[in-house]
């Protein structure tokens, strides 16, 4: 197999590099360990001696190659827009070929493949799952009894449900008003296919409120982005061939298929295509752009297409909750969405700000929430002190990836603000 350098040129990207340090104050993991070579800038000047020899891939560039967060920050504010968080991604799946990946992640990675036995894994956690966690009181997951590996004593993990999102519902849910005759499919994630399937309930509700016939496909597999993030190119090559002839047998038949996840849908929207094109998968790239127009986060699609907002409006304020809004990187850095959840939540909701929705809440990906939780964890505490300080009842991010950081954050901070997803809050406004 080539290595990333062969692929990927380190050498351009740190020439292009003006080392104006503008990314530096934005940048997750600076901001908590204040360090050059933890910086986008030390991040690229040592891909570029990596690139050209003067670098050995050895454990101190590996540990330091996997303390950035990619949360895209340094992206959004580079004048030359380098993309720090994609070589990043590159270079760690050279990490992962000379170092291996640790065996929770493969066997993790190998589930992500197998929905099947994903499926029975995860009934079996729901079945013993108080043997080692016990309920939170405030009902945002489940505690940690005792000390598990890698996993500390009263972490805040996500809750598991009974049964699937994907297994709860018939593949077709027909609309018996459907004049218009619209017809969506629904990719839903897999933390909220397993563990926040209050988020599917709640998308259904919307589109049976909206009249739209709702196609469930029972195929889908995960998106890639854990792999994709931890370096297993295989595990993310396996995931979009499988996805993408099983999304082509019915694209045509449905309007839309909708995210209710940020990560997900910009590893569709944006990183499938990137990776093909670095990983002489380029067969693949014309497929990917035809599919692409159909593809959109939900809240997006729900306030540009369907009458909802009007819907929503029609119910005027109907929730007594004060709703802050947690802006995820992969929906308001990669997809540049953030104006239509708020929109959409304002129809009911009080909405307060908090002092920086835009900065990252640190959840980083596998590595970052097992090996070094520790940083996950102090990138967490300004987040939730800023959410703590609007006096919010709730926090909400289309994202499950932020839901496991935050509440974890917001619970070892001791801030009892909930997280929920805004379709959960939209759903919710409508009954
Ligand atoms: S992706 Fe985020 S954590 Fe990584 S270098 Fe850029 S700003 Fe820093
Ligand atoms: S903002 Fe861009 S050009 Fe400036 S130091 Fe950072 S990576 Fe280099």
């Amino acid at each position: 197999m080539k290595e990333a350098k062969e692929i990927f040129n380190f050498s351009a990207t740190s020439d292009d590099c003006v080392k104006c340090g503008k990314c530096i104050p934005v940048c997750t993991i600076h901001q908590i360990n204040q360090d050059e070579v933890t910086s986008p800038r030390g991040f690229i000047e040592l891909l570029g001696a990596y690139q050209k020899g003067d670098l050995e891939l050895d454990k101190n560039a590996k540990d330091i190659f996997e303390s950035c967060f990619l949360c895209t920050n340094c992206v959004d504010v580079c004048p030359n827009s380098l993309a720090t968080d994609m070589v990043i991604e590159e270079v760690r799946a050279d990490i992962a070929d000379k170092f291996g990946i640790a065996w929770f992640k493969k066997g993790f990675f190998f589930l992500l493949r197998h929905r099947r036995i994903m499926d029975i894994t995860m009934k079996m956690g729901y079945m013993f799952k108080t043997c080692a966690l016990a309920n939170d009181p405030l009902d945002r997951g489940l505690l940690a009894r005792f000390n598990l590996p890698l996993i500390k004593k009263n972490r805040l993990l996500p809750s598991m449900a009974k049964t699937s999102f994907l297994n709860s519902y018939p593949e077709e849910i027909k609309s018996p008003k459907n004049d218009k005759k619209v017809r969506v499919a629904i990719f839903i994630g897999c933390l909220a296919n397993y563990n926040y399937t209050e988020i599917g309930d709640g998308l259904v509700d919307i589109l049976k409120h909206l009249d739209i016939d709702i196609f469930i496909p029972k195929k889908q597999l995960c998106c890639g982005a854990p792999a994709y993030f931890t370096g297993d190119t295989s595990s993310v090559e396996y995931l979009i061939r499988k996805n993408l002839d099983y999304f082509e047998s019915f694209m045509d038949e449905v309007d839309a298929m909708i995210i209710p996840e940020a990560t997900c849908s910009a590893m569709i929207k944006h990183d499938w295509e990137i990776f093909c094109k670095n990983h002489s998968m380029n067969e693949l790239v014309p497929r990917i752009q035809k599919m692409l127009p159909k593809i959109h986060m939900a809240t997006s699609w729900l306030h540009d297409n369907t009458e909802l907002k009007k819907l929503l409006a029609s119910k005027g304020k109907n929730i007594d909750e004060l709703v802050t809004y947690h802006d995820p990187c992969h929906a308001r850095k990669v997809q540049g969405i953030y104006q239509e959840p708020r929109e959409l939540l304002a129809q009911n909701y009080s909405m307060v700000e908090m002092s920086d929705p835009n900065r990252c809440c640190g959840f980083g990906g596998v590595t970052m929430q097992t090996e070094k939780f520790h940083l996950a964890q102090k990138a967490g505490e300004p987040k939730s002190a800023m959410i703590k300080e609007t006096k919010a009842t709730v926090v909400s991010a289309e994202c499950s990836a932020c839901r496991v950081q935050l509440s974890e954050a917001l619970n070892h901070n001791g801030v009892k603000t909930l997280f929920k997803n805004p379709i959960e809050l939209i759903a919710k406004a409508l009954t």
